[in-house]
């Protein structure tokens, strides 16, 4: 590994949450972790976690008592405001290992999930679910759904009237299969822009929306902005209970105050020579 690399590492997992657990008052809203692919192969950074890993991680959060929450309970406020041992557990994209390798591990556990939609591929791409699967599991009362566009573009490239045109399709869809609009919404890749923030933050009808961000969670034009962690294939335990519980949160702080200014003040210096 390079000096550079293993600095990072160093901020990243060790000073960050040293600050994080210092300000852990300004959580204000429950922690979110996030999955994509659950598989029986080798996994892959954050699309693909290997099912050993994440049971290992399952039985963390069930032998230390934490409540798991579906968006359904984020309506209420009580539910929804930070706390110890709550979790918000999310995978993106719609892949069907989250049914076929998970479902019945998650039911013995009674540990409840999310699932972010890219909803024109269910039912039409055979690695993701099927609406059979989808109602299976939101009927379980186990399994919350939100979306995740139709398409899965990137939101930041997209005119306003294009995102309109990725929500109106990806409600009106899921309206139809399962019988209402969610009320959460999540961005692939994590990238958006100000016209996409305009639209999803004024105009839809979306109640909370989720980001990539190791950020601390907040309110703005009446609906929750989250930041999430993703959990990737190679985080240690150590390392994912940090993330667990809101430690990590910090990390944009220092992006925003300290690592962004230096390395523009870097450029500045560069470009001067
Ligand atoms: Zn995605």
């Amino acid at each position: 590994m390079s000096i550079t690399k293993k600095i990072v590492q160093v901020i990243d997992y060790h000073l960050i949450p040293i600050f994080g657990k210092l300000c852990l008052s300004k959580n204000k809203y429950c922690n979110v972790i996030y999955y994509h692919d659950i598989v029986t192969g080798e996994g892959f950074s954050y699309m693909r976690t290997e099912k050993d890993v994440f049971i290992q991680q399952m039985n963390y959060l069930a032998d230390n008592g934490y409540e798991t929450l579906i968006f359904d309970d984020l309506d209420d406020a009580l539910k929804l405001s930070f706390g110890k041992n709550k979790i918000i557990i999310a995978f993106d994209d719609g892949w069907r290992s989250n049914y076929t390798e998970i479902f019945d591990f998650m039911k013995s556990k009674n540990l409840k999930y999310n699932v972010f939609l890219t909803i024109g591929e269910i039912e039409n791409n055979p690695e993701y679910l099927t609406w059979d699967m989808v109602r299976e599991m939101h009927d379980s009362g186990l399994v919350g759904f939100g979306t995740h566009t139709f398409t899965h573009p990137s939101m930041a490239d997209l005119s306003l009237i294009n995102c309109q045109r990725e929500v109106t399709e990806a409600d009106d869809k899921f309206k139809k299969e399962i019988g209402y609009i969610p009320l959460d919404f999540c961005y692939p890749f994590g990238y958006y822009s100000e016209d996409s923030n305009l639209h999803l933050e004024k105009e839809s009808s979306y109640k909370r929306i989720y980001t990539s961000q190791k950020m601390y969670s907040y309110e703005q034009n009446g609906k929750i902005i989250f930041g999430r962690n993703g959990i990737s294939n190679d985080d240690s335990i150590n390392i994912f209970r940090k993330k667990v519980k809101g430690n990590m949160n910090f990390l944009k702080v220092y992006e925003d105050h300290v690592l962004n200014p230096l390395v523009a003040l870097f450029h500045k210096i560069r470009k001067k020579e």
